[in-house]
């Protein structure tokens, strides 16, 4: 069975708007996401630019400040410790990547660990490793939401996550943890890649590499979900799991585009929403 992050995300974006139209009455203002862009990556202006038309959609207020790519690191610490202390935001995402004469990590660090609608900072990553609540990376979030949507409940399953980047593979893997799966992280130096796939209830490919996941890396049944976001031969989106190969074989599988994807930008609105309502 396909699982629709395209309807999912629209059903969410819905529920969010409403919870943004009741904090408006209560608290009289709206909720407040900024997003600080550094230069003209084209990639980043077109992620920013979907946040943007998210939060219109859901009726959250942005801040969109848009650096030179010669920015020093002074002047967007500047700018983050602004935002910081500006009461009418309630987010604060730094689109990443930042140039390579910035420090991006001690620059991400001086986003208040509240407005971390990311959740890429090291307190809320040490949270969830601690089963706190928390704000929790965007598209691992996205992922749970879809699990629990249809019913996929992790609780005493083999859980398999390919991938070991901070705002992918490890929160992925901390979330199936503390939904009670039995997870195994899986990265590039692994050995036996397909046997430990192959021993997956639910198996989450986050490598970057097209149509990687093959049918013989997948145990019949299993919950299949594909983070991967990449060009084929032919330059189409295609994900990191052989979906035509995979999807007979499988019990349910996100397809791309339309499975994590649409989630990602929609569990940003979700952080931002949750992130105004602890202020
Ligand atoms: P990343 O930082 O490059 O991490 C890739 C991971 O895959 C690494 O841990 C790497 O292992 C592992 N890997 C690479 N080759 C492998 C191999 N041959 N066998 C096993 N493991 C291998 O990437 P990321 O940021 O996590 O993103 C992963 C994918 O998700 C990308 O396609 C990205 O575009 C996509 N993505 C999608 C969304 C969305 O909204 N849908 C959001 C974020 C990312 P090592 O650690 O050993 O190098």
């Amino acid at each position: 069975m396909l699982i629709d992050g395209k309807a999912l995300a629209a059903k969410m974006r819905e529920e969010i708007k409403s919870g943004v139209a009741k904090f408006k009455n209560s608290r009289g203002r709206s909720v407040g996401l900024a997003v600080v862009l550094v230069g003209e990556n084209p990639a980043s202006q077109v992620y920013v630019r979907n946040k943007i038309k998210a939060c219109e959609e859901t009726g959250i207020k942005s801040f969109a400040y848009y650096l030179p790519e010669s920015v020093s690191q002074a002047q967007l610490e500047e700018q983050i410790t602004e935002l910081s202390g500006d009461n009418n935001i309630d987010g604060i995402l730094v689109q990443l990547p930042l140039p390579a004469h910035i420090d991006a990590k001690k620059a991400l660090e001086l986003i208040p660990v509240q407005k971390d609608v990311d959740g890429f900072s090291e307190s809320n990553a040490g949270k969830l490793c601690m089963g706190e609540d928390c704000l929790v990376a965007c598209t691992p979030n996205g992922v749970m939401a879809m699990l629990k949507e249809y019913g996929i409940n992790p609780n005493g399953k083999r859980a398999v996550v390919v991938g070991r980047s901070n705002i992918v593979g490890k929160p992925m893997a901390m979330l199936l943890l503390n939904a009670d799966a039995t997870v195994t992280v899986c990265h590039s130096k692994t050995r036996n890649l397909k046997e430990e796939c192959r021993n997956a209830d639910i198996l989450v490919a986050a490598i970057g590499k097209p149509k990687f996941i093959t049918a013989d890396m997948v145990k019949d049944g299993a919950v299949v979900v594909d983070v991967g976001m990449n060009r084929d031969e032919n330059g189409k989106l295609c994900g990191d799991v052989d979906f035509n190969g995979v999807k007979d074989k499988c019990s349910f599988i996100t397809p791309v585009p339309g499975g994590v994807g649409p989630m990602t930008i929609t569990m940003l609105m979700y952080n931002t929403l949750q992130a105004a309502l602890r202020r």
